[in-house]
């Protein structure tokens, strides 16, 4: 319960909370290099490189690419690396570290179709919006033998699994980026080759296919992205003691439900509707009697109904081809297309006004008799559940009418809900086909594919989580990255000088304390009858304005000060949107349904809300019962995912989006630089390129590398024969470290000794 979550908070390390100026680049005067060439930052933001002509401590003359020469501050120039440098493929390489030659680097590689760059441990991706020759079996077979070396996700997938057998530890590779960047793209990547290594068994197909159901169920054409996921995901995929794979596990993360009834202009609902107007056989469409996309009230809205280049009709067979492969017999086919049927249906149920009070009753139309026939329940009750409400007054049983507005929400409650209980079923469905045996043997590599931090025009309460979320992916990045390991060389006596970092414990602190933290808020002005979300807003103002990550705004919103930029939310529509509500009117008629899958839902949801629940108490119509939040609960799953991903050894990758008309060839400078600021990929290359990424164990090393020895060692003891290997392969003393417990080495240096192992192995 709540205890819980508390001592995995407190088993976070609290760091140092003041703010540190972020410190880029290199310090060293300028004037004392007289470099050949600088970086000049042009109005626009962007960066030119030009030629010193004469520098002096307080002016230099630069010549620019197109012929103008300038007279500017000397300090201003920033210097820019010598030619041979261009297109290192890891940043580290680059002897003057600063935000221009990083982008200029990055770009100089975009333009050759070199998508990924190291940045010391971590893998930069920049999408390229087209079709580029790097994958497939050639290519993962070269990597395997490791007879490429460029960056790429197939390399740190491969170091993944090396460790995983190596060091016998979880491994997991982590994915950030915006909508749009390519995290889903980069986590398929990511599956392909694991399922190129560890195949054989025949479930790495099966995992595969996951893809395109989780895609036409959870993903959706955005103005961002077209094939936005409006989900997260973490895929755990376990391998057996002889590698391989022998199953998977899938978990996901707050579906974006309103997309089902409400999207805005330009934009999709969930592309399996459309697949399904657009692809189901005569059979089907007769026996659901389904319209096209096009005359639904839910897909009418947004106005938008096809993706250029993608043919839903032909995604519509792929998905049933994946339904076929993780065993999702035909008959539960029919049902999960009947409940999506259901859904389109309910959007067209219409209301008429009944009497001057403003009630209203639903229409008896085809759309409410064809959402009967489909859930399999009486008319009657639907256009029941529909029109009004059960309430209890202290012994009495009274039936409320419902007005206009309220019928709507009902209406759309059931909608969603449906919507979601589908989604989360599939998904546990696709589990037990996955499931690994009983003999649970070997280790587990995961794929984590999580929304970026969001920040439009108008922030909702999905932004709120999905940047909540952001902050502790944020944190477990910066933990692992900079704080371990710095705190790993202290503890081992080794020479050290202390790198600073941006710590964001202060903004996750105002999330999450008690009782006075954003979210605690939030649940206690959800459970008030009363509690709107200006009341919500205005509490906030009250009880945080000292807090200095917060600001009110004016009339109900409020704005967060996040690591990667301040956003301001509205705070509209954030109490129904976290008490998600459906009325047990709504709840019973699932369960009195004839079909199997209403059924299921039905007492998922009545079970769900009888389990010990965190958080407040709400009540649920007429009866007494207890229902988690959406605050609450995805807190809850994100404390648990972070308990997950701290028991393995993590693998980065960022994702960048060069522009945001997902067109191809286009770098804009800005977009790309804010991006890697927000991740502080520069900050990760500096603490990399001073540090000692590889470390192990005295016994380890020892007993791992000990049989190369050519010559016996005196003493057997693991230290002096560690250092007996050092010397006999002749690795450079600035290249390692001696520490009480372990050796740690710079990037690169256990390789040789790898290799000599493999082949003498
Ligand atoms: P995200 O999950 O970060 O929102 P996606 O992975 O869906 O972004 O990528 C958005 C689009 O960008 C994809 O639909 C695809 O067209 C393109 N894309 C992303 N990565 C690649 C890649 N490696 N190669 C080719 N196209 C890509
Ligand atoms: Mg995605």
């Amino acid at each position: 319960g709540d205890e819980e979550l508390d001592s995995v908070a407190s088993h976070l390390p609290s760091i140092s909370t003041s703010r540190i100026e972020r410190r880029w680049g290199d310090t060293t005067p300028y004037a004392a290099k007289k470099k050949l060439q600088s970086w000049i930052q042009l109005p626009n933001g962007d960066w030119v490189l030009g030629k010193n002509l004469t520098t002096s401590s307080s002016e230099s003359i630069i010549s620019l690419p197109d012929g103008k020469v300038l007279n500017v501050k000397t300090e201003s120039l920033i210097p820019a690396n010598p030619d041979i440098l261009d297109g290192v493929d890891d940043l580290m390489q680059l002897s003057y570290l600063n935000e221009p030659s990083v982008l200029y680097n990055l770009q100089y590689r975009y333009n050759q179709d070199m998508i990924y760059t190291k940045a010391g441990p971590i893998l930069v991706a920049i999408n390229p919006f087209k079709k580029v020759p790097l994958y497939g079996n050639g290519y993962i077979e070269a990597y395997k033998r490791k007879s490429v070396e460029s960056p790429h996700v197939y390399a740190i997938t491969d170091t993944a699994i090396r460790e995983m057998r190596r060091d016998e530890v979880n491994q997991s590779i982590i994915i950030s980026g915006e909508s749009g960047a390519g995290k889903t793209e980069t986590a398929k990547i990511a599956m392909q080759y694991l399922a190129a290594l560890g195949g054989g068994s025949g479930i790495e197909y099966e995992i595969l296919k996951t893809n395109p159901i989780l895609e036409a169920f959870g993903n959706a054409k955005t103005l961002r992205n077209d094939n936005s996921s409006r989900f997260g995901k973490l895929i755990e995929i376990h391998f057996s003691e002889t590698g391989k794979i022998s199953g998977a596990n899938i978990q996901t993360f707050l579906l974006e439900k309103s997309r089902v009834v409400q999207c805005t202009e330009g934009e999709r609902s969930y592309h399996i509707f459309y697949q399904l107007c657009a692809g189901a056989p005569s059979a089907l469409r007769e026996k659901l009697n389904l319209k096209s996309a096009d005359e639904y009230n839910y897909l009418m809205q947004s106005n938008c109904y096809s993706i250029s280049g993608v043919n839903d009709a032909e995604q519509f067979r792929i998905v049933v081809e994946a339904l076929d492969v993780v065993h999702i017999s035909k008959e539960d086919q029919q049902s999960v297309f009947a409940m999506l049927a259901a859904v389109l249906w309910l959007g067209d149920i219409s209301f008429s006004v009944i009497d001057n009070e403003n009630h209203v009753e639903a229409v008896t139309d085809e759309g409410l008799h064809n959402v009967a026939n489909l859930i399999g329940c009486d008319a009657g009750e639907l256009k029941l559940a529909l029109s009004t409400r059960k309430m209890r007054v202290g012994n009495d049983n009274i039936v409320q009418k419902l007005t206009l507005s309220q019928a709507i929400d009902t209406r759309d409650a059931l909608a969603k809900s449906i919507y979601a209980c589908l989604f989360e079923w599939l998904v546990e469905q696709i589990n037990k086909s996955l499931a690994v045996g009983k003999r649970r043997t070997g280790r587990s590599i995961s794929i984590l594919d999580i929304y970026g931090f969001e920040s439009f025009d108008r922030n909702s309460f999905e932004q709120f989580c999905i940047n909540y979320a952001n902050e502790r992916l944020q944190q477990h990045f910066n933990r692992h990255l900079f704080k371990l390991e710095q705190e790993e060389y202290i503890q081992d006596g080794i020479d050290w000088a202390k790198v600073d970092f941006e710590d964001n414990q202060d903004c996750l602190s105002l999330f999450e304390k008690k009782p006075l933290g954003l979210l605690s808020l939030l649940d206690e002005e959800s459970t008030f009858p009363n509690g709107t979300d200006l009341t919500f807003a205005n509490k906030l103002k009250q009880h945080l304005n000292s807090n200095s990550y917060f600001r009110g705004e004016r009339g109900k919103a409020f704005s967060v000060c996040h690591y990667a930029g301040e956003v301001t939310y509205d705070t509209t529509g954030f109490l129904e949107k976290n008490r998600d509500l459906l009325h047990l009117d709504s709840i019973q008629l699932l369960s009195s349904c004839s079909c199997h899958l209403p059924q299921i839902f039905a007492s998922n949801m009545l079970t769900q809300s009888e389990k010990p629940v965190v958080g407040p108490l709400y009540k649920l119509g007429g009866a007494d019962s207890q229902k988690l939040s959406v605050a609450t609960k995805f807190k809850g799953q994100l404390f648990q995912l972070m308990q997950r991903l701290e028991s393995t050894t993590p693998h980065f990758i960022r994702c960048i989006k060069p522009n945001n008309l997902q067109s191809p060839g286009l770098y804009e400078q800005t977009l790309v630089l804010q991006q890697l600021r927000c991740c502080g990929v520069l900050e990760v290359v500096r603490i990399s390129r001073s540090g000692f990424p590889t470390r192990m164990s005295h016994q380890k090393f020892a007993r791992r590398y000990g049989f190369l020895l050519l010559e016996n060692v005196a003493s057997q003891d693991p230290l002096s024969v560690s250092v007996a290997i050092l010397h006999q392969f002749n690795i450079l003393p600035e290249m390692y470290q001696v520490g009480y417990t372990k050796l740690f080495f710079r990037t690169g240096q256990i390789g040789v000794l790898e290799d000599t192992r493999n082949r003498t192995l």
